[in-house]
């Protein structure tokens, strides 16, 4: 990123690399796309958006601990400011913004009443350190919102504090490990098994708590192969992790049998919820036959992703694992509510403590809201919705691109990348030319059982003229690839973005994560100049 910050020169040159049109304007922007340097290279020293009287002498006290040279901020007026992050702000793609298509993260709307409900003074402006006779409704919050948890999935119990989805499986994990200890059976039982097409973070769980983990084949329909399983089953096995419906988009339809087995083993079945949104309302993984699962509240119950807030990844864990639930519990005693911290004595043995504090509040907030405006007849109907969408897409989408399984799909829809065999175009250069099309593309390359791999996940939340528009994108993208003559065109996208091609390799061995001073003198401020 080669911004000059010479103004007497303008900043044009160097946004752009790989041939493509460079933007000839003097500043570097192009019409409404602002070229944004660091706030670091914008700063002016001198500068300053506040106009405070001199601090009153004071005696010092830091005991020659103080300061010597300058914190370094940069100098900008409280305009400049707030322009560089109001257009630092329109350089996201936002799920505000539109078709987000990101499969297995359900970019789903997030609901304006639950943003409006977790505001509200009396729950946005909750310390976790208040006392306990002050938030007795925050706790009932959370206690309500761990019944509909607990009645959705069909579980008796809840652990809330996780705080994200990966969190939850090492909760989960911890959990089953704490339950084959008091068996005495964790030093014999050290094999986790996961289906190839599982998420990263399942075998990244069980490495971690020390498990060995054992990769299950999938069968051609994309299921777990159950012969390989059972073969697989053995007194070394602590546990399966499987997801379902899975990262292929389908549902697991030998799930039940799965459970029998490893139960009959004397293992334990985790169930990565993460694909929970396509079965709400529908299916209870309770009856299953699940030992245990986290729910991505950012993901079925619509709260923020990433930059929109924390996550939250409550794990229901079945009669069996519910005795070893992490601290903190939340209690009824009569009509009050308590929290119980480290070490009090509960109905049960806690495995020990995931996190600070009880969990993240402002996404229990917004999940409730959003359980409570849906109701179990809009729960369901949004689980159907995001089912249905995603048939939609595979249907539009089958004669041009290449379903990886035949047969519809649940709440995502998967392809390989054999329709772009001998076109000289990857999965990757189909990603980078949607985004000229102006949408995010979808996940690439996962899951890995299916060669350069794309999967879709339209959610619930897209207008049927919206993803007709999305849709339509893609067959004219596809069609362009099966010319065979637009490969050079393909790898050379996105043309219109603000930026193009990055060096992702580089990136991602030598990240520079620090902003340091060049060093030219600092500019001399004309402002500044004047006044003097
Ligand atoms: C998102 C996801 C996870 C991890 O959840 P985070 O909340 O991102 O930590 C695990 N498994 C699957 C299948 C997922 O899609």
């Amino acid at each position: 990123m080669a911004n000059s910050q010479d103004r007497s020169q303008g900043r044009s040159g160097g946004i752009v690399s790989g041939g493509a049109p460079e933007a000839a304007t003097y500043t570097g922007n192009r019409a409404l796309q602002i070229e944004e340097p660091l706030i670091f290279e914008m700063g002016q020293a001198g500068r300053c958006g506040v106009d405070l009287p001199e601090p009153p002498k004071v005696k010092d006290r830091l005991n020659g601990l103080r300061r010597a040279g300058e914190i370094g901020l940069p100098g900008l007026s409280e305009p400049q400011v707030v322009q560089h992050y109001t257009r630092l702000s329109q350089k996201n793609y936002a799920i505000d913004m539109g078709v987000y298509p990101l499969g297995s993260c359900t970019m789903k709307h997030n609901p304006r009443i639950n943003e409006k409900v977790a505001r509200l003074p009396g729950i946005g402006d909750l310390h976790p350190l208040q006392p306990v006779s002050t938030v007795q409704g925050a706790l009932e919050l959370i206690d309500r919102l761990a019944h509909w948890l607990k009645t959705l999935t069909g579980m008796p119990a809840v652990a809330m504090s996780p705080a994200a989805g990966a969190h939850g499986e090492m909760c989960g994990m911890m959990a089953i490990a704490a339950a084959l200890e008091a068996k005495g059976e964790r030093a014999q039982r050290k094999v986790v098994l996961a289906p190839e097409s599982a998420h990263g973070t399942n075998p990244a769980t069980a490495a971690a708590l020390g498990f060995t983990v054992k990769p299950i084949p999938a069968n051609d329909r994309g299921r777990v192969d159950l012969a390989a399983l059972k073969a697989a089953l053995g007194p070394d096995v602590a546990a399966i992790m499987l997801t379902n419906p899975n990262t292929c988009g389908l549902f697991e339809s030998e799930i039940v049998e799965i459970a029998q087995a490893v139960h009959a083993a004397g293992a334990y079945f985790y169930c990565d919820g993460a694909n929970f949104n396509a079965i709400v309302g529908r299916v209870r993984p309770g009856d299953l036959g699940i030992d245990c699962m986290h729910i991505n509240l950012h993901k079925t119950f619509s709260t923020p992703h990433g930059g929109g807030g924390p996550g939250a990844g409550p794990v229901v864990l079945s009669a069996a694992l519910a005795p070893y639930a992490p601290y903190p519990w939340i209690v009824k005693d009569g009509d009050k509510w308590r929290v119980a911290e480290d070490g009090a004595k509960v109905d049960g043995a806690p495995l020990g403590r995931l996190k600070a504090f009880h969990g993240q509040m402002g996404m229990f907030t917004r999940a409730l809201a959003y359980i409570m405006s849906h109701g179990a007849d809009g729960l369901k109907q949004a689980s159907e919705d995001a089912v249905l969408s995603a048939n939609y897409v595979m249907a539009a989408l089958k004669d041009v691109m290449s379903p990886a399984f035949e047969g519809p799909c649940m709440h995502e829809a998967l392809f390989d990348d054999s329709f772009l065999k001998d076109t000289g175009v990857s999965t990757l250069d189909f990603a980078k030319a949607m985004i000229d099309e102006g949408y995010h593309p979808m996940t690439m390359y996962f899951p890995l059982v299916v060669h350069g791999a794309m999967l879709i996940e339209p959610t619930e939340s897209q207008a049927k003229e919206d993803l007709d528009l999305f849709l339509g994108a893609l067959r004219s993208l596809a069609a362009k690839a099966k010319t065979g003559t637009a490969a050079e065109a393909f790898k050379a996208a996105p043309l219109y973005a603000p930026r193009r091609r990055l060096d992702e390799t580089l990136a991602a061995r030598k990240p520079i994560l620090r902003w340091k001073p060049s060093n030219n003198p600092p500019e001399t401020d004309p402002l500044k100049q004047a006044a003097e």
